[in-house]
């Protein structure tokens, strides 16, 4: 196998993804894979099917979900890891996730596609509610309403600041904050880790010109959520190049976190897949997987899990 053993992030179609957990699990088997996690935005409900397939694969897995949260004004991603998937706590937040995404998603569908439901276009799409990933949305707009690609660019394009800003507003409004996570997924007997620094340094701090100072600045936000519970940080992500990859690594953060990573694979998309990400494209070596084991096993046994 080339790349990376052990693969903590990616993305079913029970959120943005585009395979099922089933075909995901084959597509880590086809990797090499040792173990992987499937993190779908707000939501485990893949994990039981990803983790049947898993264990006919033979391929080592636990539960994982990328969580949405924000703190003073900030809104970022989280991934948790380990956690009880039925724990009320852990529940209680991810509604709150799903609450934002469907009032944005019946936002954007009202604005993109007039006289058309989200149901019309889960019902067209083939796939399980609730409505995440605007793939969809861009397939019935093309095969039912005849749209070309450019067209929908083009309206895309248009929206966009619009659109980001109700985002904002929506998750605002109904997203849990951070420390609400930290307690859940502790709860759950799980630990949770900042996702992809560098991206979320793009989106939160556009007015520093280099992808440094913003992955500095996200490393500083990492660390304030330290005693807030934060327990690790993703090292290696499909948007961390080396020179980042050794930045985080060197960071010194308030007291020390550990490392996850992964590819953040989404299966094959058509049209927008990222050229050269596949399960282990980015991830951890059994090595840098061994402290973060330990603090799993550690957080469940202080919840009473085995
Ligand atoms: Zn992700």
């Amino acid at each position: 196998m080339k790349g990376y053993p052990i693969d903590l992030h990616s993305h079913s179609w029970c959120s943005d993804g585009n395979c099922s957990p089933t075909k995901l699990a084959e597509r880590a088997a086809e990797a090499g894979m040792e173990l992987v996690v499937l993190t779908d935005h707000g939501t485990i409900s893949g994990f039981e099917e990803f983790e049947a397939a898993c264990r006919r694969l033979r391929i080592e897995t636990m539960p994982g979900v990328e969580i949405r949260t924000q703190y003073r004004g900030l809104q970022f991603d989280v991934l948790g890891y380990g956690l009880d998937p039925a724990h009320a706590a852990v529940a209680k937040v991810l509604d709150a996730q799903q609450l934002a995404e469907a009032a944005n998603m019946a936002w954007y569908v009202e604005r993109s596609c007039p006289g058309v439901t989200v149901e019309d276009i889960l019902h067209h799409a083939g796939v399980p509610g609730p409505l995440t990933a605007p793939c969809w949305i861009r397939k019935f707009q093309r095969e039912v309403l005849g749209l070309t690609i450019a067209d929908i660019e083009r309206q895309s394009h248009e929206m966009k600041g619009e659109r980001d800003a109700q985002k904002l507003a929506f998750c605002q409004q109904h997203l849990a904050t951070f420390a609400q996570v930290a307690e859940a997924v502790h709860a759950a007997g799980g630990i949770i880790s900042f996702a992809h620094a560098h991206e979320t340094g793009i989106h939160l701090f556009p007015e520093h010109p280099k992808s440094y100072q913003r992955l500095d600045r996200s490393l500083d936000l990492a660390g304030r959520l330290i005693p807030l519970g934060l327990d690790a940080i993703e090292l290696r992500h499909n948007s961390h190049h080396d020179g980042l990859v050794d930045m985080i690594r060197r960071h010194h953060f308030p007291s020390p976190l550990l490392f996850t990573g992964g590819s953040d694979f989404h299966g094959d998309r058509p049209g927008e897949h990222k050229p050269g990400v596949c399960f282990g494209s980015s991830g951890l070596t059994a090595r840098e997987f061994r402290p973060l084991r330990c603090a799993l096993y550690r957080q469940r046994a202080a919840v009473g899990l085995r």
